[in-house]
């Protein structure tokens, strides 16, 4: 299959891709998040072809792209005013929630479950092409299942070439990590993914907020998870990533001690006078979160290469968008943590 390229500032593409995902065809579409593969969400066939082509285990559901708060009823029911409050301050945005789901929402995009992610992204002409497609777009993020996610079309085009109908180039991705997913259909609502939308914000239209155990620590491959796709490794480069703490003196001091050839480091552009031996790689600021976040998944696509053998990592903390930031590469390493005061 030829992929075609389409670029988002062209006037005439969002009328191409929405006529591709009509036809049930997948078309890969720029958000201010990260790439989505998406497919008619209300097509069980175009659906199927999501799971296949990104090789996603079939328990794992995906979210729903609309074109704003209006259309939130026609998918979900039982829709609390909590919801249009988020909708109202965050959409178009990096927000995702979870409500009950609507029959005519394939049990396949919800990965069996009775309740449906829903987001509304804020890039116009993703928004043009649900509008013109007249369904919504199921769509998860656009990597191959468990590699770090695509925040540009080259990374789209790295995963799927030949594979997919289409990619509409819209550039980089602002936020650079996936939405942040609450569930609202407990009380008090549920974090379950962090992510540009921080749970400050969050707290402050909902009052309460409860943080899911996905969020901050490894899942047990046997627990039922309130999301599936939580258990799954993610984000990760096919080699072993080491998040090193400590302050920027211990972690060097550890990390000089423990580096062999085929090692590199993945740091913060305030610490790259300290690993200039070190193959570094940075990704963002520190003082800066936004860019850690708009950076992070395409260095570690980078460190995804057979000639790196391990990778030590650098972790933000903190509040805001640097608690996203944290979780992904937390889960990319598979939460191993070394600790340089504990080691020596
Ligand atoms: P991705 O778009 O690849 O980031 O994946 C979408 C993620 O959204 C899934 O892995 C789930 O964690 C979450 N999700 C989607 N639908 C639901 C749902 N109905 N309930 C809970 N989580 C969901
Ligand atoms: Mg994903």
């Amino acid at each position: 299959m030829h992929t075609m390229r389409l670029s988002a500032e062209d006037p005439a593409a969002p009328a191409i891709a929405a006529e591709l995902i009509r036809k049930g065809e997948l078309v890969a579409i720029p958000t201010e998040t990260v790439y989505g593969l998406g497919a008619d969400g209300l097509n069980e066939a175009a659906v199927a072809k999501i799971f296949q082509v990104k090789g996603r285990p079939q328990d794992n559901p995906l979210i729903l792209h609309v074109t704003g708060a209006e259309q939130i009823a026609l998918f979900c029911h039982d829709v609390p005013q909590a919801a249009y409050r988020l909708a109202e301050r965050f959409w178009p945005g990096p927000l995702t929630m979870v409500l009950p789901a609507r029959d005519l929402v394939p049990r396949r995009t919800t990965a069996g479950l009775s309740t449906v992610a829903v987001r509304c992204p804020d890039c116009a002409a993703t928004r043009e092409i649900i509008r013109l497609a007249g369904v919504p777009i199921a769509a998860p993020s656009a990597n191959l299942s468990g590699k770090p996610s695509t925040t540009t079309a080259a990374h789209v085009l790295h995963d799927h070439d030949g594979r997919i109908a289409a990619v509409v180039d819209g550039g980089p991705c602002r936020v650079g990590v996936e939405s942040t997913i609450v569930d609202l259909t407990e009380q008090p609502p549920r974090l379950l993914r962090p992510g540009g939308v921080t749970p400050e914000q969050l707290k402050a239209v909902l009052g309460e907020l409860a943080v899911d155990r996905a969020v901050v620590a490894p899942i047990d491959q046997d627990a039922v998870v309130k999301a599936p796709g939580m258990k799954y490794r993610h984000y990760a480069p096919q080699c072993q990533v080491l998040i090193v703490s400590g302050t920027r003196s211990q972690a060097a001091s550890y990390i000089h001690a423990h580096f062999a050839p085929g090692d590199r480091v993945l740091c913060f552009a305030e610490e790259l006078p300290l690993y200039e031996n070190c193959a570094p790689l940075a990704y963002g600021r520190e003082d800066d979160a936004a860019t850690l976040s708009a950076g992070l998944f395409a260095a570690l696509r980078q460190l995804d290469d057979p000639s790196v053998n391990r990778v030590f990592a650098r972790c933000p903390q903190g509040g805001g968008v640097a608690y996203a930031v944290e979780n992904r590469l937390k889960k990319a390493a598979a939460f191993q943590i070394i600790d340089p005061e504990a080691d020596t």
